[in-house]
């Protein structure tokens, strides 16, 4: 089974992706974790996406492509999760036609969907452990011992370049513009599924699981 995880920044769509891994031995696919690791190990590409990625604009639709066939083309037989991908009508349909190439689908687009001042809140206090992943918010979900993950007791916490206000409201702005016609787009499709993201957790976790399932 291959799953789109679609939404705004903040709503939820990697913390979800990474509970099917867990729950469904999914692969998670984050076009955003691909380009960070890349600006981290400082590849020319690295490189190059760096200053759009700080001002939440969209990296170019060949760069993002050519990241995802290249994970499509590994031996994993378990399903994908698309989280962050496909961002734009070319990426959607670059993406059906690598997965129509290997005899595969995409299943079900569960779009998570939170208004813009929740997403305000969650994307400035939100910070991540650098060793497992693990997502913490300062005021929802504060790690029990300050500064050490609560999963691996790793200390390497960080924030997000692109998570202040102004990169946001930029990433906003990117997503209604070039990403929500996707919705339309899977909906035509018989693909879509909503989940109100701003339900508490354990609900949210129980509608994707129900929407994958429906
Ligand atoms: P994310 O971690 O998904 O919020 O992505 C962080 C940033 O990486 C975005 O603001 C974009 O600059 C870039 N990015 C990630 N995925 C894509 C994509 N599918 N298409 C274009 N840019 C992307």
């Amino acid at each position: 089974m291959n799953i789109i995880m679609l939404g705004a920044p903040g709503a939820g769509k990697g913390t979800q992706a990474r509970v099917l891994v867990e729950q469904r031995g999914m692969k998670q696919l984050s076009t955003g974790d691909m380009l960070r690791a890349a600006r981290t190990s400082g590849t020319e590409m690295g490189n190059k996406v760096a200053a759009v990625m700080d001002a939440g604009q969209l990296v170019t639709d060949d760069i993002v492509i050519g990241l995802i066939a290249e994970q499509l083309d590994g031996p994993h037989t378990g399903g994908f999760i698309f989280d962050g991908f496909p961002r734009t009508l070319a990426q959607a349909d670059a993406l059906e036609a690598l997965l129509a190439a290997k005899g595969q689908q995409i299943d079900a687009v569960i779009e998570l969907r939170v208004n813009d001042e929740a997403l305000v809140d969650r994307i400035t206090g939100r910070y991540t452990c650098g060793a497992c992943g693990e997502v913490y918010h300062d005021r929802t979900k504060p790690t029990k011992v300050e500064g050490v993950c609560d999963e691996c007791g790793s200390s390497n916490l960080k924030r997000r370049a692109d998570d202040n206000e102004d990169s946001l409201r930029q990433r906003l702005m990117e997503y209604y513009k070039k990403t929500s016609p996707l919705i339309g787009y899977y909906y035509a499709k018989g693909k879509l599924r909503v989940v109100d993201g701003l339900q508490a957790m354990g609900a949210v976790k129980a509608a994707v699981a129900k929407a994958i399932t429906d």
